[in-house]
């Protein structure tokens, strides 16, 4: 049984993508389609989360994702608190755990938690009372379940037919939750060829990604792919002396129009922000045509929506 689910099947807590049902992850992506709305129109509002709360509990930088999911709980009608609480063992003083518990205690629905040491999420949501959720907004390089969510959605705007894409995750593997959770879901999807591109050093470890084609060279990784997902150095989640240099890299490995060229000629080009221009990417494709880097922006809030909606309006009355 999954862990994260309820006996009736539906979602309690969002921790990873690994093994969550296909028609729970479409049921969440119709949902976050249907509050996508064009930008400068009014977006969508309910009362849907009246009298819930949700806590932001974010120990490693965030802009998108802290911004979204505060946005995402107030157009539900919820309240939100942000709190700057260091939940990870690494912390001296009051135990994650007692902070989890006193939240419990002020009557917080839902937990929103990034944090930097891998199996933080998972270890508040064995601890917290039936009627909480605990929710994954970054957890170290493992998972980053509503990025892999919205980047579901972002392709499937654009090339709805996941069996026949040939998508291509090109940067610093090795480190990316984003990528974690980009292989999972688009595996669930039923995503055939899906390819990791990267230098051998920011490759992940064998056995990781399964039946992924690993690729070395920008050149052949692209070669025909409908989607190429771009991702930055993780620079936080690297000793200093392994960093690559900046210029070698973007030589090698960033994405220019002229090597975008070698993807097929309808490929969107995807990143997940922030982007180091110069290093990963170049402006000129960042900023292009083939570019959907905002539209992931646009769809990460209905994402969050789908998702508090699914885990708070689906429990029971209380
Ligand atoms: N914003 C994404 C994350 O939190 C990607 C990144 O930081 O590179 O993982």
């Amino acid at each position: 049984m999954n862990e994260q689910l309820r006996a009736d099947g539906s979602l309690r807590h969002l921790i990873t993508l690994e093994n969550l049902p296909r028609p729970l992850i479409e049921r969440l992506l119709d949902r976050a389609q249907s509050l996508v709305r064009p930008l400068g129109a009014r977006p969508p509002v309910s009362r849907a989360l009246a009298g819930r709360t949700v806590a932001n509990l974010f120990t490693e930088p965030s802009t998108r994702t802290r911004v979204s999911f505060e946005l995402a709980a107030k157009r539900l009608g919820a309240e939100v608190v942000n709190l700057e609480v260091q939940l990870s063992s690494r912390v001296k003083g009051e135990s994650m755990l007692d902070t989890v518990f006193t939240l419990q205690s002020l009557h917080i629905d839902a937990l929103v938690i990034r944090d930097a040491e891998p199996g933080v999420p998972g270890t508040v949501a064995a601890h917290v009372a039936p009627h909480v959720s605990v929710l994954s907004a970054g957890e170290a390089h493992v998972g980053h379940p509503t990025q892999g969510l919205l980047d579901a959605l972002t392709i499937r705007q654009h090339k709805p037919n996941f069996e026949k894409l040939s998508i291509a995750v090109v940067g610093d593997i090795r480190h990316s939750r984003v990528a974690r959770s980009a292989f999972h879901v688009l595996r669930a999807l039923g995503v055939a060829d899906l390819r990791i591109v990267a230098p051998p050093a920011l490759m992940p470890e064998p056995g990781e990604f399964p039946g992924c084609a690993r690729h070395t060279t920008l050149e052949s990784g692209l070669k025909d792919a409908d989607v190429v997902m771009m991702l930055r150095i993780q620079t936080e989640r690297i000793a200093q002396a392994d960093l690559p240099d900046a210029a070698r890299y973007y030589a090698s490995y960033g994405l220019t129009s002229e090597r975008l060229a070698l993807a097929r000629p309808d490929a969107i080009v995807m990143h997940p922000q922030p982007m180091n221009r110069g290093i990963e990417i170049a402006s000129e494709v960042a900023d292009g045509p083939r570019s959907v880097i905002r539209d992931q922006v646009r769809n990460g809030i209905a994402v969050r929506m789908a998702v508090l909606n699914e885990v708070l309006a689906g429990r029971s009355a209380g």
